[in-house]
């Protein structure tokens, strides 16, 4: 068995582990691959291994990567989890399937008109600042409504749920916090009528912590491509 396959294999062990300890179903935690830096090679051997979501941080490399693997476009969902800016929304609305980072509805908007007639709308998350750090980017929590209705109505895309990158912290009740809020907050769009079912939340150092608090989409890199040099 390769490499990528054998992490492939412990990440999903991984996962089973945290659902089960939290009594979810480990069908309902999906994971995405994230492979920023990995080369399409690679990324191919992650989909012969069984892979099917793989999550890409800059459009450049993104697309390029897409068009790498243009044989495998129609089995694979391809989703940019990384700060978008306006001038790169036509790129990212015509090559991708879903979008995680929006955070203004500015983007939203670009991605919405640019979406071709022909594709499925872009599956999109709302980016939350659930720790409220002043540096990293996401939507407060107390204008997160406001953002997901207004999001919610553009023809071109089809909000899913919200997305989180906590500050890091190694303790797993200090980890939990945050995936908690955000919880809560999905729960509460829910009650007001908007039908989200996506909470994108953990990576290689926090998963259990999010599983444990809900999460739907696990965004993982390293424990399956390795560290990133
Ligand atoms: C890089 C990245 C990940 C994956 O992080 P790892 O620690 O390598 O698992 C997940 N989400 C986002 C937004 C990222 O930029």
């Amino acid at each position: 068995m390769s490499v990528i396959a054998a992490n492939l294999q412990a990440v999903h062990r991984g996962i089973a582990a945290a659902a089960q300890q939290a009594g979810r179903a480990p069908e309902d935690v999906a994971l995405l691959a994230v492979s920023k830096t990995v080369s399409p090679g690679i990324v191919r051997e992650a989909f012969e291994a069984g892979q099917r979501a793989f999550g890409e941080n800059y459009v450049q490399e993104g697309v390029e990567k897409i068009i790498a693997l243009a044989d495998l476009r129609s089995q694979i969902a391809w989703h940019f989890i990384g700060p978008l800016q306006s001038n790169k929304t036509r790129l990212v609305a015509e090559h991708f399937d879903w979008v995680h980072a929006i955070d203004r509805l500015r983007i939203a908007q670009r991605l919405s008109d640019q979406r071709p007639a022909g594709m499925a709308p872009l599956q999109v998350c709302l980016q939350v600042n659930i720790s409220d750090e002043a540096s990293k980017s996401g939507v407060a929590p107390d204008e997160v409504p406001e953002l997901a209705r207004a999001v919610a109505a553009l023809p071109g895309l089809r909000l899913r749920g919200l997305m989180a990158i906590p500050e890091p912290a190694t303790d797993p009740a200090a980890q939990r916090q945050p995936f908690a809020a955000m919880r809560t907050l999905l729960q509460s769009l829910r009650a007001a009528g908007l039908p989200l079912d996506t909470l994108s939340m953990g990576m290689s150092g926090d998963m259990d912590a999010a599983i444990a608090e809900g999460a739907t989409i696990v965004r993982i890199g390293t424990a399956i491509f390795g560290v990133r040099t």
